[in-house]
């Protein structure tokens, strides 16, 4: 039994499905909805392949190698990396796919007419900017002001992979809703309105039974990963992260290594990667989609047509939220990349300065229209 607790989201397997989309032209950014856009040809979209699949049990060899691509999939170190992508993918075409949300403002706008946008935030990357010391990820007084604006006129959450103590320190806003370790632990607001009737400010905890067996598992790996330079391990309550931001690559093959085979002992927790993170999370089906769609149901909006949900995030783990909006074809998901990637998102923002514009513009278009009536 060593596989069972390993699982990631997605995979450059060269395992896909070949689709064909609709054909458009250049008037396709004066006439978009936000649904996902529409552009000339075909091109494929990998089948996720959970890695338990690649893993043949043993120290080294294609496991090891697999894992390698896979952290430097989701990892890119150079702009103008593509390694997630088809080959005939570039990064032109890709923003085709994927505009820029700012350029698509107005036409979100329309579509959101006459229903309540609900907002939903990651923080590392999306917020804050990506540094080498995950303690280090301040959002400045400019990013949080825009957020605090954007919570007096919408239903606001932060949605993280770090727990939800954590995050509270950096962005420092009583009034939204905080749904910490990948949606695993939800709070509302302490202060500020709140959008659900009553005194519910811890609204869920998914996996409270998990947190004597995540501290035991951060504490070994704490110990075991020491031998690793740069790596850090970091307890988030309901996951463990294992950042490997500051570790040189040629160590990522044994750094991945040494955690699964910590895992081994763990057929309770499963293993995944974020954006330069392995990140260690109970096997119950929890991610961050399930808590955009918990917070929805909570907020009243279960089976509403007048909601608009916006997702941003930069993550792959963000990616289970960008899937929900698709599926539920309310709102849309906008990814932070400067590169492109795989992604269920509609809409693309290039990073944590374009978040804020775009939060600034919204803020601005609903005063605006309040103003008007
Ligand atoms: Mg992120």
């Amino acid at each position: 039994m060593t596989n069972q607790n390993v699982m990631v989201s997605d995979a450059k397997s060269g395992v896909g499905v070949a689709i064909t989309v609709s054909m458009s032209n250049s008037s396709l950014f004066s006439s978009m909805v936000p649904k996902p856009p529409a552009t000339p040809g075909r091109f494929i979209i990998p089948r996720k392949k959970p890695l338990k699949k690649l893993d043949t049990g043993g120290v080294g060899g294609a496991r090891v190698n697999a894992w390698v691509d896979l952290m430097r999939a989701s990892s890119p170190t150079h702009i103008k990396s593509t390694a997630s992508l088809p080959e005939n993918e570039d990064q032109n075409s890709w923003m085709i796919h994927h505009p820029s949300a700012l350029h698509m403002f107005e036409q979100i706008i329309n579509a959101s007419k006459g229903k309540q946008i609900v907002m939903f935030l990651d923080y590392d990357g999306t917020l804050s900017p990506i540094v080498e010391d995950p303690d280090q990820a301040f959002m400045s007084n400019e990013m949080r002001a825009a957020v605090r604006d954007v919570a007096r006129y919408f239903p606001t959450a932060i949605v993280t992979g770090r727990c939800r103590d954590k995050v509270y320190k950096f962005v420092k806003l009583a009034e939204l809703y905080y749904a910490g370790s990948h949606g695993m632990d939800i709070k509302g607001p302490a202060k500020g309105r709140r959008y659900i009737k009553g005194d519910q400010r811890v609204l869920f905890q998914a996996a409270s039974e998990f947190l004597p067996m995540i501290e035991e598992v951060y504490k070994i790996l704490l110990e075991k990963t020491k031998s690793t330079p740069g790596a850090k391990v970091e307890n988030n309550k309901f996951c463990v992260s294992v950042h490997f931001r500051c570790v040189d690559e040629k160590k990522w093959a044994a750094l991945a290594d040494q955690v699964k085979l910590v895992l081994n002992e763990f057929p309770k927790l499963r293993l995944s990667q974020g954006r330069k993170v392995l990140e260690i999370r109970p096997t119950i089906k929890w991610d961050k989609g399930k808590a955009l769609e918990f917070l929805l149901e909570s907020l009243g909006y279960a089976n509403s047509n007048d909601v608009f949900p916006v997702y941003i995030g930069d993550d792959r783990t963000d990616e289970d939220a960008f899937k929900v909006l698709r599926n539920r074809g309310q709102g849309f998901g906008i990814l932070v990349s400067k590169v492109p990637k795989e992604t269920s998102a509609s809409y693309s923002l290039q990073e944590p300065s374009e978040v804020m514009n775009f939060l600034r513009r919204l803020v601005e278009c609903k005063r605006l229209s309040l103003r008007g009536q």
